[in-house]
């Protein structure tokens, strides 16, 4: 996951938001740690996590960061925003007042952040099927309507997580270059 005496020629941030429980902290730990954890709560304090990696030759260390349970008040902060280059807009297939609460992450977004920054919509827990609550069409649906990407992941099963993270990262990558 990175060779640390490296030369890094971007340094990329990209925040997580969504509603509490949907697996932001652990899509963050299959990424950056390739870890997964039934029991997340030992996440609490980390405000973020880098990884490195290359696309086009390049060394793009990514900075992901997550919230510290602060979106369970509604207290994410500008700061959080700040300087952000991609997004990642989490909800739980499973849950779906998660998916019904994305329009309002969006507006928050949107308002807080860069308006070039790149978006991606992610439905996780894909490996939970029988539980579905937001249809898959649903989510295409709103995505393109509004302009993001979109995918359904699992950190569980480490299903997209990559992919989520290298879709954003090449777009972002692609938009500097
Ligand atoms: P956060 O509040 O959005 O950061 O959510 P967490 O990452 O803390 O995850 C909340 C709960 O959902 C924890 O019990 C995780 O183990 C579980 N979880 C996270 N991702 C997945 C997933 O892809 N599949 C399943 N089945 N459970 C998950
Ligand atoms: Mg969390």
């Amino acid at each position: 996951y990175g060779d640390p005496s490296q030369k890094i020629d971007y340094v990329f941030k990209v925040v997580l938001i969504g509603d509490s429980a949907v697996g932001k902290s652990q899509i963050l730990a299959r990424f950056s740690r390739n870890e997964f954890s039934l029991d997340s709560k030992a996440t609490i304090g980390v405000e973020f996590q880098t990884r490195t990696l290359v696309i086009e030759h390049k060394s793009v260390k990514a900075q992901i960061w997550d919230t510290a349970g602060q979106e369970r008040y509604r207290a994410v902060t500008s700061a959080y925003y700040r300087g952000a280059v991609g997004a990642m807009l989490v909800y739980d297939i499973t849950k779906r007042q998660s998916f019904d609460h994305i329009p309002r992450w969006l507006e928050e977004l949107r308002s807080h952040a860069d308006k070039n920054i790149v978006i991606i919509l992610i439905g996780n827990k894909c490996d939970l099927e029988n539980q579905r609550e937001v249809p898959t069409e649903d989510a295409k649906e709103f995505a393109q309507k509004e302009g993001l990407f979109f995918l359904e992941t699992s950190a569980l099963e480490a299903t997209n997580v990559e992919t989520a993270f290298m879709t954003v990262l090449t777009e972002i990558f692609n938009i500097v270059n």
